[in-house]
């Protein structure tokens, strides 16, 4: 018995991509199909993660014309990881695995097949690895590196070089459910599930139309996210460098004392003026460090829902 797939793709203003990404995913999806891989009841769903352009004019065509196609819409635009989230919700009471995938074609398709033969090969997760970063600019590449580097400093265990293009396991999603935090950042928290993981590599190619929807402000809030959503290793950090600043400054007091007893005046404005500077200034940055934290457990204590399902568009035979 061959598996239904399932490949969730979250849309945010994308009728630039979303007719050739849906024409090659249903040629992907019917070959399959026919090769007996995948069962005919697997489906790919488009989630509309309230675009303001004819993105879900397009996917309502799309579910008209192909049983292939369903789609999910929702209230209003909620961010790439909760659309993502609404789709995985709503695909994993009708599949036994499923795909997330860009819209924008960044995720090289024909990895598809190789994730879900390890998937029938028993990986419960299979996360696709960019191979190489060819078409990222340099400086996407430097930060990326930089900041895959820092979550492993701060303790994270994130799958390197990893976006969101993965296969899950019908079990693996309903875990997911389980995780409470309202603020997710699934590259951190997939792997947290555990079960047999597995990885596919593949090139990521260039957005085939369209801009990107992560502007640099938007990356270093997604960034910011990641940390303080998954370690609390900021704050350890300054209880240690607050730890140091104190022994230092002890250590200085010794030493002015001596050179007091000694009879030596102490030329202290510079000395005194940087000290005091430097104090201030590591002391702001702990507050704010801290603060970002209180600020997250105040989000997290309301609960809010992350997403409001407003449509399932989906045709049964
Ligand atoms: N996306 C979304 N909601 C948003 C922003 C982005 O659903 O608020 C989707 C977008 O349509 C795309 C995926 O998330 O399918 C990744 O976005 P994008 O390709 O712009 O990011 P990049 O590849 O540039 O990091
Ligand atoms: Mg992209």
């Amino acid at each position: 018995m061959s598996s239904i797939i399932y490949i969730v793709v979250p849309c945010y203003n994308e009728e630039a991509v979303l007719h050739e990404t849906s024409s090659r995913l249903a040629e992907k999806m019917h070959s399959l199909m026919q090769a007996g891989k995948i069962s005919p009841l697997s489906r790919v769903m488009f989630v509309n993660d309230g675009s303001k352009d004819r993105t879900w004019e397009i996917i309502e065509e799309l579910v008209a014309g192909d049983t292939l196609f369903q789609g999910v819409k929702l209230s209003r635009n909620k961010g790439h990881q909760n659309a993502l989230l609404a789709g995985l919700m709503t695909a994993k009471d009708h599949c036994d695995a499923a795909i997330s995938m860009d819209a924008d074609l960044q995720d090289d398709i024909n990895a598809v097949d190789e994730m879900i033969e390890k998937f029938d090969g028993g990986c419960d997760i299979v996360y696709g690895v960019r191979s190489e970063r060819k078409t990222d600019t340099f400086f996407k590449k430097f930060t990326a590196q930089g900041y895959y580097k820092l979550l492993a400093m701060m303790g994270v265990d994130i799958v390197y070089n990893h976006a969101d293009y993965r296969l899950m396991s019908r079990r693996a999603l309903q875990n997911l459910e389980s995780f409470g935090e309202v603020n997710l950042f699934l590259r951190g928290v997939v792997p947290m599930i555990g079960y047999k993981t597995d990885k596919v590599y593949y090139e990521r190619a260039e957005r085939f139309a369209g801009e990107s929807k992560y502007p640099l402000k938007k990356m270093l809030a997604f960034a910011m996210e990641g940390i303080t959503s998954l370690s609390v290793k900021p704050i350890r950090f300054i209880t240690s460098t607050g730890f140091v600043i104190f022994v230092i400054s002890l250590l200085m007091l010794i030493y002015s004392l001596v050179r007091y007893f000694m009879g030596a005046t102490i030329p202290g404005w510079t000395s005194l003026a940087v000290s005091v500077w430097a104090i201030g200034g590591l002391q702001l940055l702990a507050i704010g460090v801290v603060g970002e934290y209180i600020g997250k457990i105040y989000l997290e204590t309301k609960h809010r829902p992350k997403y409001i399902v407003e449509t399932y568009l989906h045709r049964d035979e």
